[in-house]
């Protein structure tokens, strides 16, 4: 499925949708580029939960709890992981396979030990678009 947006806002309602669809066990995985708006579609999936914390990427900690909404949502951000034994130490099977909701920003860079199934989310840019454009493709691996 293609889902094409022109504001941060429309991102952040599609995240809205996905987390509150959300099923216990899910694993989303997001890929793009720094800035295209991964953090921003996590915002919502939280949202989407019924999560009323602020969400920050959690880039100096490789993993954010969150506990407060209709499921547990944990929000990895790997793109300073130096190896995926690093995934190993914060002990990621529980998350993976457990019944919370598992969203990973930049999944691409730990896409050996992802799982046989889950739901791909790529973000994309295209400046002959607008600047604010964003193609957003989700696919079930
Ligand atoms: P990432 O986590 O992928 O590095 P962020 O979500 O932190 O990116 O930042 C995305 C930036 O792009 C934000 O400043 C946001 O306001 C801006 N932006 C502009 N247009 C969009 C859009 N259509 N969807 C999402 N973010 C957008
Ligand atoms: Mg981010």
């Amino acid at each position: 499925m293609i889902i094409e947006t022109y504001t941060p806002e429309e991102t952040f309602e599609l995240g809205r949708k996905i987390g509150a669809e959300a099923k216990p066990g899910q694993l989303y995985t997001l890929i793009g580029d720094l800035g295209v708006g991964k953090t921003v579609l996590t915002q919502g999936v939280a949202a989407g939960l019924g999560i009323t914390e602020p969400i920050s990427s959690p880039t100096f900690t490789i993993i954010q709890e969150y506990e407060t909404g209709r499921l547990p949502f944990y929000h990895f951000d790997v793109y300073r992981i130096g190896d995926v034994e690093e995934m190993e130490e914060i002990g990621y099977n529980d998350y993976f396979f457990g019944t919370g909701i598992s969203l990973v920003e930049w999944a691409n860079i730990i896409e050996e030990i992802l799982p046989e199934h889950y739901t791909q989310i790529t973000i994309e840019k295209d400046l002959e678009k607008g600047f604010d454009y964003r193609r957003i493709t989700i696919e079930e691996i």
